[in-house]
């Protein structure tokens, strides 16, 4: 199963891939993921890719094609995939439909995950990482930060430079002007199907499984 998820930051995503990609047994593959990696371990990606991370700007196609190309062809695409955050500009989704038709291959489905902006403004500035294994969790309110740790491994839950309200407005405006252009074009492919991205994760994966 080779399937794209989409939609703004905060819809959901990376909960619902790391749900599917256990239940269905295909990696998860996020690229945000991939470049917080890289950024942590100073790799020459890393360093070109923080500046345009921490402003909530995209990173470049080019840089992107390449930390793909490897990842998503050969063996690993044979057995399936579950994308998130990629491809999210309509050259990304042309250089990466070559890609595949490359290994004889295509895509199954692309869930658009829609959730209101306000909802996903209070989202993305309650939302915290923990330091030492990952998880994501929510903070109740303003000043809650100091009294929680997380509740998988008690680790030092941090905040995304990128969860700063001006950097949240910024993605938000960059995903309508230059990742919305992709809705359409996977909309004529006939590959697209809405997802209504609010209520709890059991019920928004209900809906992603009933159209799968
Ligand atoms: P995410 O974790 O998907 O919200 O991504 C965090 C940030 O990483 C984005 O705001 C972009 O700066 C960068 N990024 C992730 N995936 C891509 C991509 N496919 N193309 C360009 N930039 C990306």
């Amino acid at each position: 199963m080779r399937i794209i998820l989409r939609g703004t930051s905060g819809v959901g995503k990376g909960t619902q891939a790391k749900k599917m990609s256990k239940k269905f047994d295909i990696p998860h593959i996020s690229t945000g993921d991939i470049l917080r990696s890289e950024s942590k371990a100073g790799t020459g990606l890393g360093k070109k890719a923080r500046e345009f991370m921490e402003s909530g700007k995209l990173v470049p196609d080019h840089l992107i094609i390449e930390m793909m190309q490897d990842r998503l062809t050969g063996k690993h695409a044979g057995k399936g995939f579950l994308l998130d955050g990629f491809p999210r500009t309509v050259r990304q989704a042309e250089m990466f439909e070559g890609m595949l038709e490359s290994s004889g291959l295509d895509i199954d489905r692309v869930i658009n995950i829609i959730v209101d902006n306000d909802v996903i403004i209070k989202r993305l500035t309650d939302r915290r990482v923990c330091q030492e294994c990952g998880h994501i969790s929510k903070i109740d309110g303003p000043g809650e930060d100091r009294k929680k740790s997380c509740p998988k491994c008690g680790g030092q839950l941090y905040r995304r430079p990128d969860d700063d309200i001006g950097v949240i407005k910024k993605r938000l405006e960059v995903y309508k002007e230059q990742t919305r252009p992709l809705v359409d074009y996977y909309k004529k492919k006939g590959l697209l199907f809405d997802v209504d991205g609010e209520g709890s994760e059991e019920a928004v994966m209900e809906r992603i499984i009933s159209v799968l």
